[in-house]
């Protein structure tokens, strides 16, 4: 069968560098961005670049320029994009509609205070209430939730009895009782769609076939993987590849409090991207499936603001 331009693109291998414009990029995501970007050159990957742009309050402005800015300074590029999430609103609208329709995903009308608060519900390892499925079953449609509660409601999907397997590139075979997870939001009560569904939605689409990112969000991956097979991508799931993060001496994600780590910090302060690369590389250990955390110590810190 003959096939278009656009076909064979889509056939191709393909990632995605997908910086969220809340925060500056710090040595942490740097390294994971510069592993996706490697793997990807190393293997013939098209790179997506885009911008995930919905969680409204926590979105700074510039931020995404200046993600560009930091990537590219470190030597990265792209085959497409930015493509900015906040573009695509009804693709988002439209997958939500289909789960709603398909009696896989059900509206919500609890408040985050009342399922934090419901005696029952159980923690999820990263501290976060399981949600106890309060209004599973419970509205015949969004408008009968609209009227009980005088508000809009979430939509959330429902994981049922699920088990969950999948095969991580770095970490191995994975394992995953999703009524452990809960019952996910994918539609917010302010129309906003959530992280999970705008990857998948967006993933599916623009053929991305492999997906790396930081171990924080491997507790995603079973719920995007239920999202592919109730909208009928279950032939697109991608790749996965969880990558350890980079830890301060305190064994914490790297954040403020181990001192300012940004990209743009080092750039400003005259530091070569040379240097900030060699630091990144060092930790770059993919293909010994390396899954133990990287740590950054004062050497570290100190090693990148030598001037030779
Ligand atoms: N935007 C997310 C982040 O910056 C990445 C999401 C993903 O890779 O699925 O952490």
């Amino acid at each position: 069968m003959p096939q278009t331009f656009t076909q064979l693109l889509n056939a191709m291998p393909t990632t995605r560098l997908a910086p969220s414009p809340t925060g500056a990029l710090h040595l942490g995501n740097a390294r994971t961005f510069l592993a996706n970007w490697l793997l990807a050159r190393e293997r013939g990957w098209r790179i997506i670049l885009r911008i995930e742009d919905l969680d409204g309050p926590r979105i700074k402005r510039g931020a995404d320029q200046q993600a560009i800015e930091d990537l590219q300074w470190l030597g990265m590029d792209w085959d497409e994009g930015p493509i900015y999430q906040s573009s695509r609103r009804d693709a988002y609208a439209k997958a939500v509609r289909r789960l709603i329709e398909g009696g896989f995903a059900y509206p919500c009308i609890c408040t985050r205070k009342e399922v934090d608060l419901a005696a029952s519900a159980p923690h999820a390892e990263d501290g976060a209430a399981v949600y106890p499925g309060t209004c599973r079953g419970r509205f015949a449609s969004i408008e009968a939730a609209r009227n009980a509660s005088g508000r809009e409601p979430a939509i959330r999907f429902n994981v049922g009895t699920e088990i969950v397997e999948f095969v991580d590139q770095v970490r191995g075979s994975q394992r995953f009782q999703m009524a452990r997870l809960g019952d996910f939001v994918i539609q917010k009560a302010d129309l906003t769609p959530a992280y999970q569904l705008a990857v998948v939605v967006d993933d599916g689409e623009m053929g991305m076939t492999e997906v790396v990112r930081g171990n924080d969000l491997i507790d995603s991956t079973p719920r995007q993987i239920m999202l592919y097979r109730a909208l009928g991508l279950a032939d697109r799931i991608p790749n996965y590849w969880h990558l350890p993060l980079v830890v301060g001496p305190d064994d914490r994600r790297l954040a403020k409090r181990h001192g300012d780590t940004r990209i743009s910090h080092y750039r400003e302060r005259g530091v070569p991207a040379s240097r900030v690369l060699e630091l990144l590389n060092r930790w770059l250990r993919i293909d010994s499936k390396q899954t133990e955390s990287i740590v950054f110590t004062a050497d570290d810190d100190a090693f990148l603001r030598a001037v030779d």
